[in-house]
């Protein structure tokens, strides 16, 4: 007896690490409505984009995309654009790609697989209504990394920065409610994954009524077999004491913090409306260093925001040495129709040629700051824990507790195990290093995967 065989879906993923969770939540949905995930677009019964747009580029990449992905379809696919893409564009997304049956915003998702039923019988649906009680609390994610865990604390954005889509694509912050965070870290855990990032467009503002950012790291931080906690991205403003000294104590908290500055001019900063200045913002860097010693910083920067002056650029240039940032996300200001920067003079718009070389200063000093660090720890000895086979298919990709990439010769049965490795090279930004005899120093209950 033969029986019907489960519709697949396809999902690809575009932007943030919030959008990675949203996809295995989406997966994960979609399971208990019957359907089987498939690794590619080929011939998928659904195939989803869960789109970013935080920039220009990336809204561009999605569109041509789309197009792509028409060549995967069979008659009866049913393709739809998810995300913050499909929040802000709505509607306009059904004009301008005609296969497109469904568009639908990150507080929608919930309603996919009714959208999908719609859209077999011809119906194109849009849902792009905020709930601002939506956490998906009841849906079980499908996650994909066995290393790594995303864990959305909260949703939506309160601040205002001007250069801003997210607070339109995503609506305002709430946070959940630290139980269910629990909850879902403990079930994370026994499967063996021991590395836990909390995820929240300004995480560290977390706030469930009762229980603040500090409260959260502490509770997480003590669930037996969390080894390594991570959060991203925390706001400069709502680094309180309380987080900073729940960070410096909690054991598995990493000696690491991805801190966004986007300039180092308090110009400039004001007219983001990031609400700190320069000085405020080394004062938090200093804050955290002098709580947790050995910390490595990392961060967003932004170059040829409107009305950026040469001096503007060069204090970001100092800021990035004053700050001792180990590494730098760095982007040219793309503007976003709707958010205040776009109305700002025309005359203050920056030619992209000089945000293009800005761009480039920054990169290198950047670049050479990070290989300074490095080479100085060459020779170190540091845990690392194994993430993956690295892309030459011959050695194994980890990262230390201070998010130092590392490269070392293993077998894949290694990927997911914690081990002390010395660091013999570098390229400048990442590392090579060899395994070392001496077993890695446990800070918490350690759940080896192999
Ligand atoms: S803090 Fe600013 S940059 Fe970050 S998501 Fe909110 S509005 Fe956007």
């Amino acid at each position: 007896m033969s029986s019907t065989p489960r519709p697949t879906v396809y999902i690809e993923t575009y932007g943030c690490q919030m959008n990675v969770a949203d996809s295995e939540l989406m997966y994960g949905s979609l399971a208990a409505h019957g359907y089987d995930a498939v690794e590619a677009p080929d011939g998928a019964d659904v195939i989803l984009v869960n789109t970013c747009a935080i920039r220009d580029h990336a809204e561009q990449r999605v569109i041509g995309r789309l197009g792509e992905l028409r060549r995967f379809m069979k008659a009866d696919s049913i393709v739809g654009v998810t995300g913050c893409m499909a929040q802000r564009l709505g509607p306009k997304l059904l004009e301008k790609a005609r296969h497109v049956s469904l568009v639908v915003g990150p507080d929608g998702y919930r309603a996919l697989p009714q959208l999908i039923d719609n859209a077999r019988n011809g119906e194109r649906g849009i849902f792009t209504t905020f709930d601002l009680e939506e956490h998906y609390e009841d849906v079980t994610p499908r996650r994909t990394d066995p290393v790594k865990a995303w864990i959305p604390v909260q949703r939506g954005c309160d601040y205002r920065c001007t250069y801003c889509i997210v607070p339109h694509t995503r609506g305002a912050e709430r946070s959940r409610q630290l139980h269910e965070v629990v909850r879902e870290v403990r079930q994370v855990v026994e499967t063996g994954t021991s590395e836990i990032v909390l995820l929240g467009q300004t995480v560290n503002s977390y706030n469930d009524g009762t229980n603040d950012f500090a409260d959260l790291l502490r509770a997480v931080g003590s669930i037996d077999g969390v080894r390594r906690l991570r959060y991203t991205s925390p706001h400069p403003n709502d680094f309180s004491d309380r987080v900073i000294a729940a960070h410096a104590e909690v054991a598995a908290a990493c000696e690491h913090v991805h801190l966004p500055m986007q300039s180092g001019s308090t110009r400039v900063l004001k007219r983001m409306l990031r609400r700190y200045s320069r000085e405020e913002f080394l004062e938090c860097v200093d804050r955290l260093r002098a709580a947790i010693p050995s910390l490595v910083l990392t961060t967003d920067i932004i170059v040829g925001f409107p009305g950026e002056s040469d001096e503007d650029f060069e204090e970001t240039l100092t800021a990035v040495t004053a700050a001792g940032f180990s590494e730098a996300f760095t982007f040219k200001f793309s503007p976003r129709p709707g958010t205040p920067a776009t109305r700002m003079p025309p005359e203050e718009m920056i030619a992209d040629d000089v945000a293009g070389e800005r761009l480039q200063r920054l990169i290198q000093v950047v670049r050479a700051q990070s290989r300074e660090q490095n080479i100085a720890l060459l020779g170190a000895r540091t845990e690392v824990l194994l993430e993956r086979v690295a892309k030459d298919g011959e050695l194994l990709m980890g990262r230390t507790r201070d998010w130092k990439t590392v490269l070392v010769p293993g077998h894949a049965s290694l990927v997911n195990s914690y081990h002390m490795v010395e660091l013999t090279g570098t390229t400048g930004s990442t590392f090579t290093g060899t395994f070392v005899q001496e077993s890695a120093p446990s800070r918490q209950p350690l759940p080896m995967a192999s």
